[in-house]
């Protein structure tokens, strides 16, 4: 039998406890557009969909033609079919993993080490960072997106430290006054932040549960009385302390940027840069590694002196929090969310109604494709046969392979593409 280099796969989801239940959950429909017999429970989070090898989640070849029942045991064997740059620079493993993820509650706060703290980490701390490798991470809404990302500007933290005074007592007087006279001097003021989240951070739990019960007593009865929270970011912090009461992390809101991203837009998480997932549905894509430093919404391990540490302490506006995607030069309908890092590069492929047969090009990486909307009939000289793709079809292509969509849906087609553009 000629080698089969194009094969659907059947991915994993993960039941989270945050994700959207049932069929709320954009994963749990992908999962039943892709297999009209998936039973999804009513009740039950449906929160991630792993497209990948990763071992914790290996995809399964939904071909039973085909000698190994998971994508990462078939790229053990075929190597060659992540293309050969891909295959050495990342020792023959598929370097990213793709994802859909439905968040329902907030996912914790948190960073990802560069790949130099990321392997001392783990060499001496195993049992909490499980890998060497670094974990870029894009997000790419799906539906209107909210997360927490990187530090807000100093003069909104300032407004919050006069207007919040349980957040200011967390932080101290004098932190405060070093971050109010920063103001200007870039370097200055990043020291100060430091010192400022890292004494709001350490503090002795029984203060910041006092406070955070204060605030939220105080945000409860002013909203009962007409007033309006909004100094105080009420409405956020109302809702995050009922899905995680008595957390630090329920004040870092007055911290970080609170992002809503449209459908399309997206956020990158480079290393250092504190985030946190609040609500919606996304595209997510990630370089292969379990690394994450926690600073709170969790009921996780947290490692306070690490994270502190660690961390991007640049303010800036939610503005520069959306990342810029770029049209594709050679294909109007493709567009490049292309980060500075060389794991992995996300294409939006969207057919218009009006193209009919549509060619998704060959690249030098091996890549995987979902439906989002739309149907069509695949052909492909390295597939076995014709592959019916619709709503949450998953499609591993090998590098350099080329599939043809003879599309039948009256309304065109989208889909996603995740591959590694070294
Ligand atoms: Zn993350």
């Amino acid at each position: 039998m000629e080698e089969v280099r194009v094969f659907p796969l059947t991915c994993t989801v993960q039941n989270y406890a945050w994700g959207k239940v049932g069929l709320k959950s954009e994963v749990a429909k992908l999962v039943v557009g892709g297999d009209p017999l998936a039973v999804i429970e009513e009740n039950k989070p449906y929160a991630e969909l792993w497209m990948g090898a990763h071992p914790k989640g290996d995809a399964q070849i939904k071909d039973n033609r085909i000698a190994q029942t998971t994508l990462g045991q078939w790229i053990a064997h075929y190597p060659a079919c992540l293309g050969s740059k891909v295959k050495d620079a990342f020792q023959g493993q598929l370097p990213f993993l793709f994802k859909v993820l439905s968040v329902n509650t907030a996912l914790s706060i948190q960073a990802h080490p560069n790949k130099e703290l990321a392997a001392s980490l783990h060499a001496q701390f195993p049992e909490h960072y499980p890998d060497n490798n670094h974990k870029p991470e894009m997000a790419i809404a799906l539906t209107p997106f909210q997360g927490l990302c990187g530090f807000r500007p100093v003069e909104e933290i300032l407004r919050f430290l006069k207007s919040v005074p349980e957040f200011h007592v967390l932080v101290g007087d004098e932190a405060a006054e070093e971050l109010r006279c920063s103001v200007g001097d870039d370097v200055r003021t990043s020291r100060a932040l430091k010192r400022c989240f890292s004494r709001m951070m350490s503090c002795e739990k029984k203060l910041f549960v006092d406070e955070l019960n204060e605030l939220v007593k105080r945000i409860t009865e002013e909203g009962a009385a007409g007033k309006d929270t909004s100094s105080s970011n009420g409405d956020l912090l109302l809702r995050l302390h009922s899905q995680y009461p008595g957390d630090i992390g329920c004040f870092s809101i007055y911290f970080l940027n609170y992002v809503v991203l449209e459908p399309g837009q997206a956020m990158f998480l480079g290393a250092n840069e504190p985030h946190a997932y609040l609500y919606g549905d996304c595209i997510e894509c990630m370089a292969c590694s379990d690394n994450t430093v926690r600073a709170g919404l969790t009921r996780k391990y947290i490692d306070v002196n690490t994270l502190c540490a660690m961390l991007n302490y640049n303010p800036a506006p939610v503005s520069a929090k959306i990342f810029q995607c770029v049209p594709e030069p050679s294909d109007p309908y493709v567009t490049l969310y292309d980060p500075p890092v060389p794991d992995f590069t996300v294409m939006k492929i969207q057919v218009p109604a009006t193209v009919k047969e549509y060619t998704v090009a060959p690249v030098d990486s091996a890549s995987i494709l979902l439906v989002i909307e739309g149907d069509a009939t695949a052909t492909c000289p390295a597939a076995l046969s014709d592959i019916s793709m619709r709503r949450g079809t998953v499609l591993f292509v090998s590098a350099n392979e080329s599939v043809s969509l003879h599309v039948s849906s009256p309304a065109g087609m989208t889909l996603f593409r995740a591959c590694s553009l070294l």
